[in-house]
């Protein structure tokens, strides 16, 4: 199957509010240009030297999305273009992603990873961080940020019971948070499903699904 048809079929089963991210890490520019040529505007990398590598190269109209964990010290690489942070797990690193926005003079949106998984290896804040954070007074002075909602990974299982469940946790932390509205707080997006379980992901809540081995092939 190429990319195109890949895409094609996928974007044919997503309903109109869920977001396509075509996940392209250690995939070439020359299959991430096939995606752009049928229609793919938002991609997600999930190491930052190789995100801004293909930004060098490829059209200045992809919107690139961060979905991997980030180390404070690489923020300033990307800040001046990327479109999307997922994985923002701790106040420290949202205040230097608004430091780095604000020497970039714009505002750079992101998401609060939740730790949703039964696994030791996954990155996340819990229910209660989630609110220390959002409530805390520096979060109150972030002007140069913006937090579009949540993102989770479920556990990697075969059980569908079990990563329905993790889904259904988040959808339920966002709804217990979605009438914050403050200057820097606009909550509107469940980041959740991935080849294997965006489907159920989309059921259980989802608005942003980020797929790649089911668009760009094995890595
Ligand atoms: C790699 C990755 C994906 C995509 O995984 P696939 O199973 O290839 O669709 C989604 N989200 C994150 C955070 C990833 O690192």
């Amino acid at each position: 199957m190429s990319i195109q048809s890949n895409l094609n079929t996928i974007k044919a089963t997503l309903p109109e509010h869920v977001t396509l991210v075509a996940v392209s890490k250690t995939k070439p520019v020359s299959d991430l240009m096939q995606a752009y040529e049928s229609g793919q505007r938002i991609f997600g990398e999930n190491k930052i030297q190789e995100m801004v590598d293909k930004y060098e190269e490829m059209p200045k109209d992809i919107q690139w999305h961060m979905i991997g964990h980030v180390q404070s010290n690489k923020v300033k690489f990307m800040a001046p273009f990327v479109s999307l942070i997922h994985g923002v797990d701790s106040l420290k690193l949202l205040q230097e992603i608004n430091k780095q926005a604000l020497k970039n003079n714009r505002i750079i949106d992101c998401l609060l990873q939740i730790y949703i998984a039964e696994e030791e290896s996954k990155f996340g804040l819990d229910e209660n961080e989630l609110n220390e954070l959002l409530f805390s007074p520096e979060f109150k002075e972030m002007k140069n940020i913006r937090i579009l909602g949540l993102m989770g990974m479920a556990t990697f299982t075969e059980d569908k019971n079990q990563i329905k469940k993790e889904f259904t946790h988040l959808k339920s932390i966002f709804d217990s948070i979605k009438k914050i509205k403050t200057e820097n707080c606009n909550l509107n997006t469940i980041s959740m499903g991935m080849s294997g379980d965006y489907q159920l992901a989309i059921e259980c809540g989802s608005t942003m699904v980020r797929i790649g081995s089911s668009i760009f092939g094995g890595r």
